[in-house]
């Protein structure tokens, strides 16, 4: 990198910003620092779960997806100030300085944002699946100089079983417990995990899924974009009805509360996250591995076909996933914590 003042700069570490000229980006804050509102900065908000999406509240002009602006919406946040754009677009944000939004893949509506300024090309993942779902098509590594990328999955025991192979398994595990009359009760993410999974029986079976308000109120947002979902809110006079009568699956985000059925019926639990691939999960009867994150070799592939010259990895499980790429000889940015001044990002490689 040249290190001059045409080189992108980075701020931060937790709340990464970069700097292109006048233009200061952030990047999914999880607050806007002060002395960024008083300047010259905007802010993307990659997707709608809560840990991301901070910068709703901040007085900086905001770029999101439509679908991540309406879910954000939908469940009660205010997104003042907020530019809404689609998978696709490219924006010009200030002189010299495009914003490209590619999906990421982790959820409708989730975008990876692309920063070109200068002949440079810098490319934020935000929280990244290279898998296609039922709903999503998955993400594609972007060739970039630059390279912000998440980790969650970033070490080498998460590998991920083929998605068909988990549905399948899912579809059989739901059909064996109904048809020995135990209602299966699926404990997931209301924003994405809900929506795939109601996708997932919707296509296979043909049992009413019945769901708390919360994934009702996202998974209305996914059908007003376009996702065929069927499904019957709890605390409705139909859901309350198929609940009395069972035969049917629910879902909810929340722990299972026993006393929300029927007492004449009886349950079996399940959760279905990317972290039953590494961890035994407590009280459930069942885990399925399917998450919305990139598995580590997809991480790996990722930053093999993106060919930065170097990488930022902005969350997860950074200290392992650096020593990987290390040995692989790529170069890595390191902010490290509680960075205070700004740095230029060359200063780090
Ligand atoms: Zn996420």
């Amino acid at each position: 990198m040249s290190g001059t003042s045409t080189d992108f700069q980075l701020v931060g570490s937790k709340n990464i910003a970069i700097i292109a000229g006048m233009q200061r980006i952030l990047f999914d804050p999880s607050k806007a620092p002060k002395y960024l509102e008083s300047q010259q900065s905007i802010a993307c908000v990659s997707h709608a779960h809560s840990d991301h999406t901070a910068a709703f509240a901040s007085s900086i002009e905001k770029y999101a997806t439509e679908v991540t602006l309406d879910i954000h919406q939908a469940l009660g946040g205010q997104t003042r100030k907020s530019k809404p754009v689609k998978l696709g677009d490219k924006i010009r944000i200030s002189e010299g300085i495009d914003l490209h939004v590619h999906t990421a893949g982790h959820m409708l509506g989730a975008a990876q944002f692309v920063v070109e300024w200068n002949d440079r090309r810098l490319v934020y993942t935000g929280d990244l699946n290279l898998s296609s779902t039922l709903i999503t098509e998955g993400a594609k590594p972007i060739p970039c100089d630059i390279l912000l990328i998440e980790a969650t999955y970033g070490r080498p025991d998460a590998i991920f079983p083929p998605r068909e192979e988990v549905y399948s398994e899912i579809i059989e595990w739901t059909s064996c417990s109904l048809k020995s009359k135990k209602i299966p009760v699926f404990q997931v993410y209301a924003k994405g995990k809900a929506q795939e999974l109601i996708r997932i029986l919707n296509t296979y079976l043909t049992v009413p899924v019945v769901v708390d308000s919360t994934v009702a109120k996202v998974s209305d947002v996914y059908v007003r974009h376009g996702v065929p979902l069927e499904y019957i809110t709890a605390d409705t006079a139909a859901g309350r009805e198929i609940m009395r009568r069972g035969d049917y699956v629910y879902l909810s985000p929340k722990r299972f509360n026993r006393r929300l059925f029927p007492s004449d019926q009886q349950f079996v639990q399940a959760k279905a996250t990317g972290w039953a691939r590494i961890f035994p999960m407590k009280n459930v009867d069942k885990a399925f591995i399917l998450s919305a994150h990139a598995d580590f070799q997809q991480l790996l592939h990722y930053v093999e076909k993106a060919k930065p010259e170097a990488v930022f990895l902005t969350c997860g499980d950074t200290t392992t996933f650096r020593v990987v790429l290390e040995k692989l000889k790529i170069k890595m940015v390191n902010a490290g914590r509680g960075v205070k001044q700004q740095k230029r990002l060359s200063d780090f490689i």
